[in-house]
């Protein structure tokens, strides 16, 4: 078995994996960096240029999986790629919106290669797409597969309890076993469930580590952090502030409008107007849509319906009104600039009425995780083409992220005892951390953080 880690730096960046097992090459995810712009937005796509890709499996419809999935096609054409069907209903909604989104930037950072894709492209990159059932397994040629199959190599998607449709994925072939989790989250969240992953002899765990670097905070739960948060929403609106939530419009939207919804019913707040983006309510779509199809909580709340948000756009934005008792459910949750969210918080940030609630992961050199670090009273530069502002808003933090805590990924590392693990989609004090820990608590398993664009024979 041979591991090509693609992704250009030990970061969470353009996301991809190349496998080799029993001569068969497939590409684990092909995502696009949050950041980086133009050919740096890819993965390094070099390192495996001229070798046959037989498929290509995609775990979740997360920009930094998907994002360049129709330009990894139209590099390897044979490819087959599969991944569940909510993945590619979502999937397709993503890659629209990132074609007007690199055709808009193609003008304002001037980057001539974009759009890296087209509409068309991604419409006939995605009428190619095969939906896979879960816990099936499925042969190279798309067929469901025996369940007792060993020999032939067969991939099975297991629920990752990240994101709508989100999976792991289990690959074996002649009686081998390589598991890529994906991004996976082992506990409930409001809308989404734990993760069910395979508990069979693995050989190889490919493991996500996100949240390596946070150790779980004392006495930290879900339900408890919830009530904080609907808390500080309630002394805010007090305060006369309107509020900033920056979030994924994948995924973090989702799961705080139902949140939002759960406060009212329990009477925790009233009624309040809440605001979410244009992309983010295609997905509050397809999260209703498949409502009843989904192993969720809260399987019959349709969050369009019940929690009724307001919908913006790149246009609205910039003179919706900055009101006391508004609610602003805005992605991105990386504050990148040009969004909603970073549009929003340029206008509010020096007003100290008002406020940012983080609640989820953001790349520490992002504009929200600078905006973090500084804090009020600090100053920032959330759009570089624009001058730093001194942040007078108020500034808090909630932990609702959709990744594993890293207590539970060492959890289920020691319950699979794998021969080999290797340690992907993390920055370097996360890596470096659960590298370590597996160390100690793992001595039989030979742990791999693999260097972006080298080959390791697993
Ligand atoms: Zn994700
Ligand atoms: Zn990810």
């Amino acid at each position: 078995m041979k591991f090509l880690n693609l992704t250009r730096r030990t970061e969470i960046g353009a996301n991809s994996y190349y496998l080799e097992i029993d001569s068969h090459r497939l590409v684990l995810d092909c995502g696009m960096h949050p950041k980086n712009t133009g050919e740096d937005a890819l993965p390094y796509l070099k390192a495996i240029a001229g070798r046959d890709i037989e498929a290509i499996l995609i775990s979740h419809a997360h920009q930094d999986h998907i994002g360049t999935l129709p330009v990894v096609m139209r590099r390897f054409p044979r490819a087959r790629v599969f991944m569940t069907e909510a993945t590619a209903e979502v999937g397709s909604v993503l890659l629209h919106n990132s074609v007007n989104v690199m055709t808009r930037q193609r003008e304002e950072i001037g980057e001539a290669a974009y759009p890296l894709f087209t509409h068309r492209e991604t419409d006939r990159a995605s009428d190619r797409w095969r939906w896979c059932p879960l816990r099936q397994r499925i042969s190279i040629a798309g067929e469901r597969a025996p369940q007792r199959e060993r020999d032939a190599l067969t991939f099975e998607f297991f629920e990752a309890g990240h994101v709508l449709g989100s999976t792991g994925i289990l690959v074996r072939a002649e009686g081998k076993t390589v598991f890529y989790t994906g991004d996976v989250n082992f506990d409930d969240q409001t809308i989404m469930q734990a993760a069910v992953f395979p508990e069979e002899r693995i050989d190889v765990l490919i493991m996500e580590c996100t949240r390596g670097d946070h150790a779980k905070p004392e006495g930290w739960s879900r339900p408890g952090e919830e009530q904080r948060f609907a808390a500080a929403l309630g002394s805010a609106f007090e305060r006369g502030a309107c509020v900033l939530i920056p979030v994924f419009a994948l995924g973090k939207t989702q799961e705080i409008l139902a949140m939002l919804y759960k406060f009212r019913r329990q009477r925790l707040l009233g009624d309040f107007p809440i605001y979410i983006g244009g992309l983010s309510s295609k997905f509050t779509d397809i999260y209703d849509r498949r409502a009843h199809m989904t192993r969720r909580q809260l399987s019959r709340l349709q969050l369009m319906r019940e929690v009724a948000p307001f919908i913006l756009n790149d246009e609205t934005i910039r003179d919706a009104p900055v009101r006391p008792g508004r609610a602003y459910v805005l992605s991105s949750g990386m504050m990148i600039p040009n969004t909603l969210s970073n549009v929003f918080a340029r206008r509010l940030i020096e007003n100290p009425q008002h406020s940012i609630f983080f609640v989820g992961y953001a790349n520490p050199e992002s504009p929200a995780g600078v905006l973090r670090e500084a804090g009020t009273g600090g100053e920032v530069a959330l759009d570089p083409g624009k001058s730093p502002q001194r942040v007078r808003c108020d500034i808090e933090q909630f932990q609702f992220s959709a990744h594993a805590t890293r207590e539970t990924l060492i959890e289920y590392a020691r319950k699979i005892s794998p021969r080999k693990i290797v340690l992907v989609h993390g920055d370097p004090p996360a890596v470096e951390w659960i590298r370590a820990q597996l160390h100690t608590d793992l001595p039989n398993t030979d742990v791999i953080v693999p260097v972006p664009g080298v080959e390791v024979e697993l």
